[in-house]
């Protein structure tokens, strides 16, 4: 049964064919014709203002199911919808004021230390939830350069019918993210490959059009799922409800660090269901496509993409885009090219985007530090820098999300400020425990063999 919100392709802004609904997009992941899915605008639900008013009493859990009820309406219950929840976020999101009318949100919390969790737990419970419906079993085959293949593999860890095969390059992670793939066990097989993180994506997408390997119901969890949007607009919700009403005078301005704007489009989706703020900040490193795009109304992709300090954000063309050119009215595809405008006198008043050098980087975390007692790491020291340079705290109260725990990133950390930031616990946990992980060399032949190996024993 489909309930009433449909997600179309960003290829097809006119809707030439049937629209999907939440869960089916889910099991999708990306459309037949390469593009996202994403709902229009007007289909998104809105809360009233007294409902809005009773979020601030409730958890986080809660606000999760209340705000993803209408998209998962007759596909899941109620009740098992909140033991969803309730399962997925059995962690703190902490909300400081740090300064005055300066909020500061850390997403950091979970079980890999990074905003990543929050999407990632909840898309794997969604689609166990469906899998055991169909009686299917799915097989996740992910490569990583670093943080999404942690995320991924834990929020996998343990589910049934599920199993993660995640490839990452031996010589270029570090070891604490190596260990947050490779001290799972169970269903998540971390595969250590001699090469770089381009030969594991190479093998992976292989595999998906391998014809020796169709059997094997393989499939991705990446970025670019719908499932990993919507619980990115739930924490938007939650922090506004716990900082409450704002002066008239210094309304909610949210400061969004930025690779592949998929936390921003989160923000922008509760925004749009009726969140109360007066908009956001896409904050960049140095590949600036987007501020340059709402400065002279060209979108030009960085290629090659920039390496900075705030390496999740090394992006020179964010696949959201297109969800977010759609929600103001536009057509892109998936090389950059528009074919509808959107409209982008709108999207000049909701969305304020800077671009943040390395060195600027480094000054943020100090100064960060320095004048307010926060520690914080390079992404969220890119949207702090964004807050200074647009002098937005004479305007606005801030909310600034900070997307990763700054023990991630020790050694920029400490040269700044001198100061060690401390393991959260899951993470040390890890350090302590065996790992396991095959090993493969960066050929694809090898690699399948690996496959189908691991196939006959699972
Ligand atoms: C992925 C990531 C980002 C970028 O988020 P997008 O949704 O891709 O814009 C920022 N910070 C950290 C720590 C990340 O892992």
């Amino acid at each position: 049964m489909s309930n009433s919100i449909l997600f179309h392709s960003t290829n097809d802004p006119n809707h030439a064919q049937a629209g999907l609904d939440f869960a089916d997009a889910l099991m999708q992941g990306l459309a037949p014709d390469k593009g996202l899915y994403m709902m229009d605008r007007d289909q998104l639900p809105r809360l009233g203002k007294a409902e809005w008013d009773s979020l601030s009493a409730q958890t986080y859990p809660e606000i999760a199911a209340r705000i993803l009820r209408p998209f998962v309406t007759g596909r899941i219950p109620d009740e098992r919808l909140m033991a969803i929840c309730a399962d997925a976020y059995d962690y703190e999101t902490p909300i400081e004021e740090y300064g005055p009318g300066r909020y500061l949100m850390r997403l950091d919390r979970g079980p890999t230390a990074s905003f990543k969790d929050y999407a990632a737990r909840l898309m794997a419970r969604f689609m166990s939830f469906f899998l055991a419906e169909s009686e299917r079993e799915l097989t996740i085959l992910t490569a990583t350069s670093g943080d999404t293949g942690g995320a991924v593999a834990a929020a996998f860890h343990g589910l049934p019918r599920i199993r993660v095969v995640v490839l990452f390059p031996g010589a270029e992670v570090s070891e604490r993210q190596r260990r947050q793939m490779t001290t799972l066990g169970g269903n998540v097989y971390a595969v250590n490959v001699d090469g770089k993180f381009d030969d594991c994506q190479a093998m992976v997408k292989h595999a998906f059009v391998d014809p020796a390997l169709q059997t094997m119901d393989l499939t991705s969890a990446n970025s670019i799922n719908v499932g990993r949007l919507l619980p990115q607009s739930v924490y938007y919700m939650y922090a506004a409800s716990r900082i409450g009403p704002t002066p008239p005078d210094r309304p909610l301005r949210i400061i969004v660090p930025s690779g592949n704007f998929g936390n921003l489009m989160g923000g922008l989706l509760a925004w749009n269901m009726g969140m109360p703020a007066a908009g956001f900040v896409a904050a960049v490193n140095e590949n600036d496509e987007f501020p340059l795009f709402l400065r002279t109304n060209h979108y030009a992709p960085v290629s090659p993409s920039r390496n900075c300090l705030s390496n999740a954000m090394n992006v020179g063309h964010p696949s959201n885009l297109a969800r977010l050119i759609r929600l103001y009215g536009g057509a892109m595809d998936e090389t950059g090219a528009l074919s509808q405008a959107p409209d982008m006198e709108a999207m000049h008043h909701d969305i304020l985007s800077v671009e943040i050098t390395d060195a600027e980087t480094r000054a943020a975390i100090r100064e960060a530090y320095e004048r307010f007692g926060i520690v914080i790491e390079p992404h969220g020291a890119v949207g702090y820098m964004a807050i200074e340079k647009l002098g937005l705290s004479d305007q606005y109260t801030t909310l600034l999300v900070e997307t990763a725990h700054p023990a991630k990133f020790p050694e920029i950390v400490t040269e700044m400020i001198g100061v060690d930031p401390e393991l959260p616990e899951a993470m040390r946990a890890q350090a302590a425990m065996e790992e396991q992980a095959l090993t493969c060399p960066a050929r694809y032949p090898d690699f399948k063999a690996l496959l189908l190996d691991l196939s006959e024993n699972w």
